[in-house]
Order: C-alpha cells, then structure tokens, then sequence
C-alpha cells in the first residue's frame, strides 16, 4: 500500500507551524540505524523507496521540485542515456555538512529517489550513492538505472 501525503491528515499547530528542525529527521534516522544495525541500510532504503513512491512525481523532470518542497535537498538530475540517470543533492537533509562519518551513509535518500524514480517511470529502479556529503563532498551523488 502507497500512503499518499494527503492521507496523513493536515496538523494541527497554530502555534507551531508545519516543519520539523532537520535535526529530528536525522535523529530519527540515525536512531534507527542504531536500532537496526546491520538490517539498518536496507531497511532505511526500503522505508525511503515507500516514502520516495507515495510523493505524486509522475515524470522524472517532476522529481527535482517535489525534493525541495519537501526540503528532502536541491535535486538535479543528469540524463546520461536512456537508461541511466545521475542525480545529485545539495542540501540533503540526512547529512549536509556532516563530514566526520567518512562513507556514505544516504541510505534513506537513496531509496526515495528510486521511489520517486520507479514512480515517474514505471520501471524498476537500481540506484547506488558514488559521493556523499559525509566524504567532503559538498552534495551526495546517485547513480541510477531504469531496468524494465
Ligand atoms: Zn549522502
């Protein structure tokens, strides 16, 4: 079942707003990372890739406005054939100026782009992460191909 955001019911927070701080969604995921821990990165991708299905982009060029309004980062996505796509993410929410960690730890970012992506084209999607801001990049970067 693909929860859509219309779903969730809008809150209720006169005094509080919509947004969350940055900081709770990277403590929840790197909560849970610790909770999971070796079941932590493909279960942070899977809950990702749902999330990544249920945001309504229904083209790829759609993909780059849905990340920003929902501040997940700055998407831009490279199409280098039919098949295989780069995506790079300023700005990502799960670690933008996080360089201590030292590998890549976009787990989460890296399933709701294949959601997001399997969503707008019907295909399946494979994606790994080649640079991320944990490694002194200044953006994450993703490699994706669209298998049918
Ligand atoms: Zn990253």
């Amino acid at each position: 079942m693909v929860v859509k955001p219309e779903q969730i019911g809008k809150p209720k927070r006169a005094t509080l707003g919509y947004d969350v701080p940055v900081t709770l969604i990277r403590l929840t995921l790197l909560s849970l990372e610790e909770i999971l821990e070796e079941n932590a990165p493909l279960t942070l991708q899977m809950l990702g890739r749902s999330i990544g299905r249920s945001l309504g982009a229904t083209t790829i060029d759609d993909i780059p406005r849905i990340l920003a309004e929902m501040k997940i980062g700055l998407g831009k996505i490279t199409r280098n054939s039919e098949d295989m796509l780069t995506i790079r993410l300023m700005e990502c929410v799960g670690c933008s100026g996080m360089q201590d960690y030292n590998e890549s730890i976009s787990q989460f970012e890296r399933g709701l782009l294949a959601g997001a992506l399997e969503a707008a084209s019907g295909s399946t999607v494979s994606i790994k992460e080649t640079k991320c801001c944990t490694q002194g990049h200044g953006f994450c970067e993703f490699e994706a191909v669209l298998m049918k």
